[in-house]
């Protein structure tokens, strides 16, 4: 178990936070969703209370080493201010100018810093001026950030798959360290699913790519109970058994690796669930997101896709299938939605089971939503808030569920 905030002095120090405010914005700078924020204010309040001196530091965007105007974090630091009803110093243009350098030596007990953007400098991904790796430049970056303060809270989950200077590189140069609030009920949600699962373990992976979520599913097959596939994935799963798709989105070169997982689930007794009928159309815009005026628009009597028509949902058929898995389901990990959920038309499968799956949650089960559509899919079915947890990092979660080490957690020290 990483040391979590609860677990460290910060009574009365200078705390350095690596927060996630990669925020959107619009073309004049306004933020137009402050969620990212909001979600620091836990950790942020807790520091407040215990009279620390508070350092936050984030990126937002991809400014590749250059400082971008248009992407200084000013904003962010306004609107933090609204939310948390406190002043909150900015130093504009450097994260490590000496002026940065200066407020943050002043900056008094109860007081927040909030550091300029750190992509402006190449060396918080690791890279050098030229845009080469270069290891030295970044532990060099990690212990300047590191010198303004004396603590360290990673609360930034959606960057921990990052080895980065303010992820992974400064905590060796703090006498303490620890996950922030937010890291510590990420860990927890999707670490007590993979780790000590109620059983029946359900997996729902859906979206667009097998190819994206292969190492999900591996991963997931050594623990799961059963795995139900949706969205565009399943048709490289069911044309790997020979079944015709049609013209549904397929990733050919997957397809002897998708035969291979179905057999690895078979031989560890994984229930694989892939869909049984599909809502089909024969014209989808793509771009816009619509059903073009006259395209064709059917369900399937079976599995099989009629040439000319590709899958744009699971089916009627399918979905009470998966509705039972769902309802017996005491752990559910879902990463993906099971159709082109951003037509209404084609949301149904992914609205049913986000419906069941919160029911299910109701009933006692734990749910874990990880990812970017698919939490957006759970809102558009209304039930986010029945939702154990939706995970705050789309690739961390990934990374996370793939059984993989993330880098800013790994180097977090270890509870005593
Ligand atoms: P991902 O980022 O891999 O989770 O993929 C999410 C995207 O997959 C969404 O934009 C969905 O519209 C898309 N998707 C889901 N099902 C299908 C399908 N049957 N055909 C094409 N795209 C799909």
């Amino acid at each position: 178990m990483k040391k979590t905030l609860k677990d460290i002095d910060v009574k009365n120090k200078k705390v350095l936070v690596r927060v996630d405010y990669n925020v959107p914005l619009d073309a004049n700078q306004n933020i137009t969703n402050d969620k990212r924020i909001a979600a620091t204010l836990p950790t942020i309040q807790y520091l407040l209370e215990q009279d620390a001196a508070i350092i936050l530091m984030a990126h937002l965007g991809r400014p590749k080493g250059k400082a971008v105007p248009e992407m200084s974090l000013k904003p962010v630091a306004a609107r933090l201010s609204e939310l948390i009803g406190k002043p909150v110093k900015f130093v504009e243009g450097d994260c490590i100018s000496d002026q940065a350098k200066k407020t943050a030596a002043d900056l008094k007990s109860g007081e927040i810093l909030l550091l300029e953007n750190l992509r402006f400098y190449a060396a918080e991904e690791g890279k050098n001026a030229a845009g080469e790796k270069d290891k030295a430049a970044m532990d060099a970056f990690a212990k300047e950030l590191a010198s303004m303060g004396e603590v360290f809270v990673q609360d930034a989950f959606g960057t921990v798959h990052r080895a980065h200077a303010s992820t992974a590189g400064i905590v060796k140069h703090v006498k303490d360290a620890a996950a922030g609030f937010l890291v510590e009920k990420e860990l927890k949600f999707l670490g007590e699913a993979l780790d000590k699962p109620v059983r029946p373990f359900l997996a729902i992976l859906g979206g667009a790519k097998v190819s994206d979520k292969i190492n999900v599913i591996e991963n997931l097959l050594n623990k799961v109970d059963s795995i139900i596939i949706g969205g565009a994935m399943a048709y490289t799963f069911l044309k790997s058994q020979s079944v015709s798709i049609g013209a549904s989105l397929v990733e050919d070169d997957k397809l002897d690796l998708a035969a291979e997982l179905l057999k690895k689930a078979k031989e560890k007794g994984v229930e694989f669930l892939l869909p049984v009928d599909h809502v089909i159309a024969d014209k989808v815009d793509f771009a816009n997101k619509a059903v073009p005026a006259g395209a064709a628009v059917k369900v399937t009597v079976d599995e099989a896709i009629p040439e000319g028509f590709m899958g744009v949902d699971v089916g009627p058929e399918s979905i009470e299938r998966f509705a039972k898995a769902v309802k017996e389901a005491k752990t559910i990990v879902w990463n993906g939605p099971l159709g082109i959920f951003e037509i209404d038309q084609f949301s149904k499968g992914t609205v049913e089971i986000a419906k069941l799956a919160a029911q299910s949650t109701e009933q006692g089960a734990t749910s874990v939503v990880g990812g970017g559509d698919s939490v957006s899919a759970v809102k558009k079915a209304g039930v986010d808030k029945k939702i154990s947890h939706i995970s705050t990092g789309g690739g961390a979660s990934l990374e996370f569920l793939e059984g993989k080490e993330l880098p800013g957690i790994a180097a977090l020290p270890e509870k005593k």
